[in-house]
């Protein structure tokens, strides 16, 4: 049993990756995350969705470590998360994408997923040119994972932006995360690319069995591939249920949609 555990490939799609009960997190008078619950499955993903200041930021925060609870349990595979340092959440396999491209410029696209390597295996103390020689074939296996193979060579200085967020996705699975957080991943990017790179996402994070907790802007992109939604409101949860579900809801539409408008969405 602890096998199956450790091999998500045998423990099957319906293994419960993620589960957050009863969190509770207040900023002075502010109840920012409001006894929010959810469970999340290895391979699904959920959307977390909700106007400016929903408090999506700070739950995304309570579950990467940055964060603690007021009260309330987050569990990994089982384990519970609350009290761990970030980095070591990170390490049970916890990761994130950031609005913000987190690559070396100047260093290439391969030498970048290395790098993410080099950490994953605790071989960072290594130095070039000798850790330029390390995990060169696993480097390339992940880039051909978000089809950027055929640019391993290049500096991530001079790719364009969509490419760059592909690198970004590649560095995050380097470090085979269970549970892989992406704030506003698409952020940045023109409609037709959004959709592209969160179809990638969305065939990857499946086939690795990956569960995933987004937030979005973009309507399309959260319809279009979020498995679930969640809707918060003033630090409470809503909705939660299939984008048809959450689409229908009278209650989501009278906080956000509006007339089937997106806008003020975040
Ligand atoms: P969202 O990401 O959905 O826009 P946030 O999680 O950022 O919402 O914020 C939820 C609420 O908590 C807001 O009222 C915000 O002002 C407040 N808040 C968030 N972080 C802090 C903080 N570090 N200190 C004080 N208030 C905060
Ligand atoms: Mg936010």
């Amino acid at each position: 049993f602890r096998g199956a555990l450790s091999n998500p490939r045998l423990a099957g799609q319906s293994m419960t990756a993620l589960s957050m009960q009863g969190i509770t997190k207040a900023f002075g008078g502010v109840r920012a995350v409001d006894g929010v619950s959810f469970d999340l499955a290895a391979g699904e993903l959920l959307a977390m969705i909700g106007p400016n200041g929903a408090g999506k930021s700070t739950c995304f925060n309570l579950l990467n470590g940055q964060l603690k609870p007021d009260s309330g349990s987050v569990r990994l595979l089982g384990q519970d998360l609350v009290g761990l340092p970030p980095r070591r959440i990170w390490r049970l396999g916890v990761g994130r994408t950031f609005q913000i491209t987190a690559t070396f410029a100047s260093m290439t696209v391969r030498e970048n997923v290395q790098m993410a390597l080099l950490s994953h295996h605790r071989r960072l103390g290594a130095l070039w040119p000798r850790a330029a020689s390390l995990y060169v074939e696993e480097a390339m296996a992940l880039l051909q994972q978000v089809d950027m193979a055929d640019q391993a060579d290049r500096a991530c200085a001079v790719l364009a932006y969509g490419d760059l967020k592909r690198v970004e996705l590649a560095v995050a699975l380097a470090n085979r995360p269970r549970l892989l957080l992406m704030d506003e991943p698409t952020a940045g990017m023109a409609p037709k690319e959004r959709i592209a790179l969160m179809a990638l996402t969305a065939r990857i994070v499946r086939a690795e069995n990956i569960a995933v907790l987004f937030t979005e802007h973009d309507m399309d992109v959260v319809f279009g591939h979020a498995d679930r939604i969640m809707v918060l409101n003033r630090g409470r949860q809503i909705a939660a249920g299939s984008p048809a579900a959450v689409r229908a809801d009278p209650q989501v539409r009278a906080v956000y949609l509006g007339s089937g408008q997106a806008s003020g969405v975040h």
